[in-house]
């Protein structure tokens, strides 16, 4: 959710400062800010910081290595190595993936019954376990190539399956998505 208010009295400050937010800042806080500010509001949270590379694959139901032709389970957002990860909602970290094809990812089962599914990150953020609670905007990895990425095609794939059902089918993210500006959508 945005606060327009609060937004709009921040725009000028952050405005004069975004060529100086990196990847990695280390509260996450100055890049969320901004990715909020420049976003519609409404919609699911974005699941990547998109500064300073964000591009939406819009591939929902594309090629897929593992299940072929149609069977892109989630949409692939690339960015730059390194980019905070963000849960979208708040929920339960409920599977943690650490090889084949994720890589090293995260299910995150959410309080309104949605799985949703992180792949192939560079690494998980520090402390974070299999089962610990997390609030939405909270840092859970960093974009990678792990698993079955193209080595250096740094990207989150991201799924959302709607419940009841852990292994609930999954459905196309992009239009749930509060997708920034800045992305460039394909
Ligand atoms: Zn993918």
């Amino acid at each position: 959710m945005v606060l327009f208010a609060a937004a709009a009295a921040l725009v000028a400050s952050v405005a004069g400062t975004v060529g100086a937010l990196g990847p990695l800042d280390e509260a996450g806080t100055v890049g969320q800010t901004a990715e909020r500010i420049i976003t519609t509001g409404e919609g699911l949270l974005f699941p990547i910081e998109p500064f300073p590379r964000c591009v939406v694959g819009n591939n929902f139901g594309g090629d897929s290595k593992t299940y072929g032709s149609g069977g892109h389970q989630g949409v692939d957002i690339a960015g730059d190595r390194g980019q905070p990860v963000y849960a979208v909602e708040d929920g339960v970290l409920s599977r943690q993936f650490d090889s084949g094809n994720p890589g090293l990812g995260w299910a995150l089962w959410s309080v309104t019954d949605v799985q949703y599914r992180y792949y192939h990150l560079d690494a998980f953020a520090p402390g974070l376990e299999l089962g610990d609670e997390v609030v939405e905007g909270q840092v859970i990895g960093y974009v990678g190539d792990t698993g079955n990425a193209t080595p250096g095609g740094w990207h989150l794939h991201f799924e959302v399956r709607p419940g009841p059902s852990p292994h609930g089918r999954t459905v196309d993210p992009v239009p749930l998505l509060d997708i920034p500006r800045i992305c460039n959508v394909y």
